[in-house]
């Protein structure tokens, strides 16, 4: 449940707490969530702190790789219209679709678009196509999760898990390399939304029979994450523990390696 009053004094507190050192004035208390127009608004009134190379990198990065999670979903819904969890997460889930999350990155982009002359968006440049990428690593991967979801339904599902694997991880180690507070919050709140995606995917998974083991999470990580779940825990702050190789060197989902 969304619990306004919490959530107003946040969006107050990050909004006049002045910047500066990548503390966490959007925490959230467990069971309550920071909402995407809450995120949107963030953004846009926190304001803007000097961008390193990797912060810049994790824009044009973060937009594209939200970008293929949208459009392997989309994709493979055309092929498996019977898992309407594609397309839910794809466009239409209220808080955390892949849309909203590209929309996220895209409000960071036009902040600092003007302020530096290599950031720019990647999908408008690419005329927002769907399985159309800048990024060749992302345009490649795209190209392997349409290939290995297209086998069977179930398959198309482990892709689902192994994406919301993928980028929490990938997120996690992009929060640690930023100390601007309006790209944290972005990051974070994409990062829970891979959360609770993954365990859409491994719920319909498992309603079929099938036990889920993760794809690239080690257990104890992927175990404190559906505990937190579980327990309608704080997820914005929740902090992978394991060590993750880059996601350009991370290997294929299970099913199809
Ligand atoms: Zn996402
Ligand atoms: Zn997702």
């Amino acid at each position: 449940m969304r619990k306004w009053a919490v959530a107003l004094s946040a969006l107050v507190l990050a909004a006049c707490g002045g910047g500066g050192g990548g503390g966490t004035t959007a925490a959230t208390t467990a069971g309550t969530t920071v909402t995407y127009e809450e995120v949107i608004a963030q953004i846009q009134a926190l304001p803007a702190q000097e961008l390193s190379p990797s912060e810049i990198d994790t824009l044009l990065f973060v937009r594209q790789e939200e970008k293929v999670a949208r459009d392997t979903y989309a994709t493979l819904s055309d092929k498996w219209p019977n898992l309407a969890i594609l397309n839910e997460i794809a466009y239409f889930a209220p808080q955390h679709s892949e849309q909203n999350h590209m929309n996220v990155m895209k409000t960071l982009i036009d902040k600092y678009a003007p302020l530096y002359e290599n950031l720019y968006d990647p999908v408008e440049k690419m005329g927002d196509e769907v399985g159309v990428f800048e990024n060749q690593v992302l345009q490649d991967r795209y190209e392997e999760f349409i290939s290995c979801g297209s086998q069977s339904e179930l398959d198309a599902l482990y892709v689902g898990a192994y994406i919301e694997e993928m980028d929490l991880i990938d997120l996690t180690n992009r929060v640690k390399q930023s100390d601007n507070e309006d790209i944290r919050l972005g990051i974070k709140f994409l990062r829970e939304g891979s959360y609770r995606h993954l365990r859409a995917f491994v719920n319909w998974i498992e309603s079929l029979g099938v036990t889920y083991e993760p794809q690239l999470l080690c257990k104890e990580d992927y175990e404190k994450i559906m505990q937190a779940l579980q327990n309608n825990d704080d997820l914005f702050n929740l902090e992978p523990t394991c060590s993750y190789p880059d996601v350009t060197e991370l290997p294929p989902p299970s099913r199809c390696r």
